[in-house]
């Protein structure tokens, strides 16, 4: 079966919890889930740790994920963080036509975070329910059209045009 899922990558805040749990369960949650529908996804605090302090290494790797991702599935469930680094990530993929789908409770009001937000959902749960609905495989994520090889190993969708590079899955 080919492996053409869109890729996500989970945005939200990371620093400052009072534990790194807050930060990791959801994330480990949702790549799961998401994972076992198809998708690819690109966990921001894999190999990390509260105590990391190279701002250099984390922001770069963080870009260059969300410069491959599809789709930024983004918390936004602490009434009590800035999201400095989520909203530049935010904008960062937005400019580069990411979908952008933002779960929680915080900053419902920002007129800039509602501006750049495709889907907005209250919990996780309605999020990856949004997101499960999706058709990922061997049709096209977007018309549902069927998605033919490429010789440079992506696939276009016969419908709309949309391309993706896929990964044979074993
Ligand atoms: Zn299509």
């Amino acid at each position: 079966m080919l492996n053409i899922g869109p890729t996500v990558y989970l945005a939200g805040s990371i620093n400052g919890h009072k534990s790194w749990e807050l930060v990791t369960t959801w994330r480990t949650y949702a790549e799961k889930i998401l994972e076992a529908a198809g998708y690819r996804v690109l966990n921001p605090v894999r190999g990390r740790s509260p105590t990391d302090t190279d701002s250099k290494d984390i922001v770069e790797r963080d870009l260059q994920d969300i410069a491959k991702a599809d789709i930024l599935l983004v918390e936004m469930d602490h009434e009590d963080k800035a999201y400095i680094g989520t909203a530049m990530e935010i904008r960062y993929a937005w400019e580069r036509g990411k979908e952008i789908i933002i779960w929680g409770r915080a900053n419902r009001e920002s007129h800039w975070l509602k501006y750049h937000t495709h889907v907005r959902c209250n919990t996780l749960g309605q999020a990856l329910e949004y997101l499960l609905k999706r058709k990922v495989r061997n049709e096209c994520f977007w018309c549902g059209g069927n998605m033919v090889p490429l010789p440079d190993e992506s696939y276009i969708c016969s419908e709309c045009g949309w391309r993706h590079k896929g990964m044979m899955q074993s």
